[in-house]
């Protein structure tokens, strides 16, 4: 890319290390005129699947949305945020891996409740409750014995 100072095109790399756990590179960069430095990110551009809403409509895959839906499940739990972070690489590996150009919202709710199986019970439990909006108090004690098993 060209220098953000001053245009020129050339610049060169001072420094390159790893970030992100490995998701991304960190560049440090000066530019062969003006010798200013700058920093640049590179990650993957990785295409996730469009999101089949239940009443039909599509519409992009949204980290955010995702990662609200994981924390709010996670709120005050004992669970890290590195979990929480390798959780949300999970899921979007498991999406981009069916291969599928469209996915429905129901399946990335499935793969939601698996990662919040793992991490903590009772976000599970609250997210399931929301997700499933589960009908009766006999269906969610089902669904808690289910886990205790
Ligand atoms: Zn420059």
């Amino acid at each position: 890319m060209h220098c953000p100072f001053c245009s020129e095109n050339e610049t060169k790399v001072i420094d390159s290390r790893l970030v992100a756990d490995g998701h991304q590179v960190r560049r440090r960069r000066q530019c062969i005129a003006c010798n200013e430095r700058f920093t640049t990110f590179e990650s993957a551009e990785l295409v996730m699947p469009k999101v089949i809403k239940s009443n039909g409509n599509r519409e992009p895959f949204n980290e955010d949305k995702l990662a609200n839906g994981l924390h709010r499940a996670l709120e005050k739990r004992p669970v890290s945020a590195d979990a929480v972070e390798l959780s949300l690489s999970m899921i979007k590996s498991k999406l981009r891996a069916t291969g599928e150009r469209e996915v429905s919202s129901d399946m990335i709710g499935n793969l939601v409740m698996d990662q919040l199986k793992e991490l903590d019970k009772v976000a599970y439990i609250r997210f399931a409750s929301v997700y499933r909006s589960f009908e009766d108090i006999k269906e969610f004690g089902e669904e808690i014995a289910r886990l205790e098993d």
